[in-house]
């Protein structure tokens, strides 16, 4: 079973590695994603993103976003006959042909562009493919939904319905659907969700993000959120944090399991079908309360669903057809 998972932040542990003097290598490391273990766990690409985080004092968000893209760099340089970067649907029927790991790179903080779409462009150009038009802070393009200072374990009462994205975040949307540079939802507030999904004419996605109704975290999608992508084409990543799987648990006894990963699939499924269903872990965002150990362990996730009975067909669409499909269609 090939695997195409839409966001991790390996390389933002990678740089944080870095700066604390005890550098990490790519091949074999500690973390939840290295090379090795993508080749066991199957993976024909893995989106990295650049992770940028706005409370850092000590460097801009445009520098900590190009160190990120500059270790991406280093890595394609050093496993040139393992790992690829992948731009364009040309490059993932290319990796696929010839055995190769595809990355692609993504930006969580659509902040990092400073607000200019000349950044925007350059991002591009480099590679970068998806971008959240937030993380978890007020910036000049939208409001997320979760403020700093929350409670982790950030309820559903709580999301932002009000603020959504300014001005800029329009012009930001529309450049974005110009280049080829696919919109992500995650982090989003609730009304900068429906202004995305009201204005674009493209398909968006919520890369690492799951259902609202079974577990009620704002970084989840309500039902109508999960029609209105379902509408566009886009696809929602499954996110393996265990605080946005189950709710019923307080944080320090939560553990994610791969039953309670399909029970988000199951209600996906229901609501939006079963073709917006892909991939979105957060590995190396998140804690290590996971029965997923690391991304070696992702076809224990596959076993879950064929005990539910899901096809093989239904399976590989979720591993990596559904995916596939939204590159072809929104890839340059
Ligand atoms: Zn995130």
């Amino acid at each position: 079973m090939q695997v195409i998972d839409f966001h991790c932040d390996t390389l933002s542990r990678l740089r944080e590695a870095e700066r604390e003097g005890r550098p990490q290598s790519f091949l074999h490391n500690d973390f939840h994603i290295d090379l090795d273990k993508l080749k066991r766990g199957g993976y024909l690409m893995q989106c990295f993103a650049a992770f940028v985080y706005l409370g850092d004092k000590e460097c801009s968000p445009l520098a900590s976003a190009l160190e990120q893209i500059d270790i991406f760099y280093q890595i394609m340089e050093q496993y040139p006959d393992e790992i690829s970067q992948v731009k364009s649907w040309e490059d993932v029927k290319r990796v696929r042909r010839e055995g190769r790991i595809g990355a692609m790179l993504t930006l969580e903080e659509g902040g990092a562009c400073l607000g200019s779409l000349g950044v925007l462009r350059s991002l591009y150009r480099l590679g970068v493919r998806i971008m959240t038009l937030t993380w978890n802070f007020e910036n000049e393009l939208a409001y997320p939904n979760r403020m700093p200072g929350r409670t982790a374990q950030a309820a559903a009462s709580e999301a932002e319905t009000e603020r959504g994205l300014k001005e800029r975040g329009f012009d930001f949307l529309e450049e974005m659907e110009r280049l080829g540079m696919i919109v992500d939802v995650s982090h989003l507030s609730d009304a900068g969700f429906w202004d995305v999904a009201r204005r674009s004419t493209r398909p968006f996605i919520a890369s690492h993000s799951n259902a609202r109704e079974v577990c009620g975290h704002v970084r989840n999608l309500t039902d109508d959120m999960i029609r209105a992508i379902a509408q566009k084409g886009g696809i929602t990543g499954i996110n393996y944090c265990a605080s946005f799987l189950d709710e019923r648990k307080n944080e320090e006894e939560c553990f994610g399991t791969v039953a309670q990963m399909a029970d988000h699939i199951d209600h996906i499924r229901q609501v939006g079908g079963l073709d917006m269903i892909a991939l979105g872990s957060d590995f190396d965002g998140i804690g290590d309360n996971l029965e997923l150990k690391d991304c070696s362990m992702v076809p224990l996730l596959a076993d879950e669903l064929h005990r539910r009975h899901y096809s093989d067909d239904a399976i590989e669409k979720i591993f990596c057809g559904n995916a596939m499909r939204l590159l072809r269609e929104t890839l340059r």
